[in-house]
């Protein structure tokens, strides 16, 4: 057996179809693009090239396809020194994202899930191993909702447990129950009814990401922590999210407290923002270690 990672992720795995426009199309609405790229991409796979770019050891877990988008994802991912040994191949197409990008750097995302819908609760069941043996787990909602709650059952007690609820869904309170750290943006937090229900569902910590105007950290004890905004002129905002969601749970993983490693996930995320795309975008951890002590 195989020394458990310190950290697992287990979530989607997605090929982005990447659009330049000068402004998002509206409904019913055709704009012609001013460049086009395909780049890895899907909230699982960032977050674990995140975690890697942060310098920690990290599992995937996930499902891909039989096509050629299945081998750039697994070879992107390889690259970065991400275990895939947990990564399911199935018949079909690889998940992939039809991303809009304008010249502000606001983006627009259809996620077709394609292989990412059938990885199930057993398929965890008998990977459920490497998931006990991490120090933190971090899961998204790009995979089935109960695949995510038997993530959440795989991990340790003492795990941190970390959910990115994105994209905006519903989520069921046996899922809340077991994170001790929910980190959603502002629509997000939104949609789940508020930090306070958050809290009241048994999260421990919730980190809500704003942006621009950085993020804010509230625990059980209901103070609120402002964590500041690293002023940055942003090029494209694809993956702040994931940047700040990784490197939030590489710093606890290493053995940092939540606020350290919230103020470290705000400069994951602005870094994110210079550099178009997703995965390409994902800083390290000696990137965010000069700015933090810029
Ligand atoms: P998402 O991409 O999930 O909507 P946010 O846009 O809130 O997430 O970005 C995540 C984090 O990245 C923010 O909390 C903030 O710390 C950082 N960030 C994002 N955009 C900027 C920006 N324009 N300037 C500085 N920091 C930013």
């Amino acid at each position: 057996m195989t020394t458990p990672a310190q950290v697992c992720v287990v979530g989607s795995i997605n090929l982005d179809l990447v659009a330049r426009v000068e402004r998002l199309a509206g409904p019913g609405e055709t704009v012609l693009a001013t460049g086009y790229e395909e780049i890895p991409g899907g909230k699982g796979s960032n977050q674990a090239i995140g975690v890697a770019r942060a310098g920690a050891e990290v599992a995937m877990i996930g499902a891909v396809g039989d096509d050629e988008a299945a081998s750039t994802m697994l070879a992107a991912l390889d690259r970065e020194g991400v275990d895939t040994s947990g990564v399911l191949r199935r018949e079909g197409a690889t998940g992939r994202a039809l991303i809009g990008v304008d010249d502000r750097g606001e983006n627009s995302i259809i996620v077709v899930p394609g292989a990412n819908a059938s990885l199930g609760p057993a398929d965890l069941d008998a990977v459920g191993d490497r998931i006990a043996g991490a120090r933190a787990v971090l899961v998204q909602l790009e995979i089935p909702l109960d695949t995510v709650q038997r993530a959440l059952e795989w991990a340790r007690e003492d795990a941190w447990t970390v959910l990115n609820p994105a994209p905006a869904r519903p989520v069921p309170g046996s899922i809340l129950s077991r994170c001790r750290v929910v980190i959603p943006n502002e629509h997000e937090v939104a949609g789940l009814g508020g930090v306070s229900a958050l809290l009241d569902a048994g999260v421990e910590w919730v980190i809500v990401t704003e942006g621009a105007r950085g993020a804010r950290l509230v625990g059980q004890d209901r103070d609120e922590v402002r964590i500041a905004p690293f002023p940055v002129d942003p090029l494209d905002t694809t993956a702040a999210g994931d940047a700040f969601c990784a490197m939030v749970t590489a710093r606890l993983a290493a053995g940092d407290p939540i606020h350290r490693a919230a103020r470290a996930g705000a400069a994951a995320g602005a870094l994110a923002t210079l550099t178009p795309g997703a995965g390409p975008s994902l800083p390290t951890w000696a990137a965010v270690e000069s700015l933090l002590s810029a």
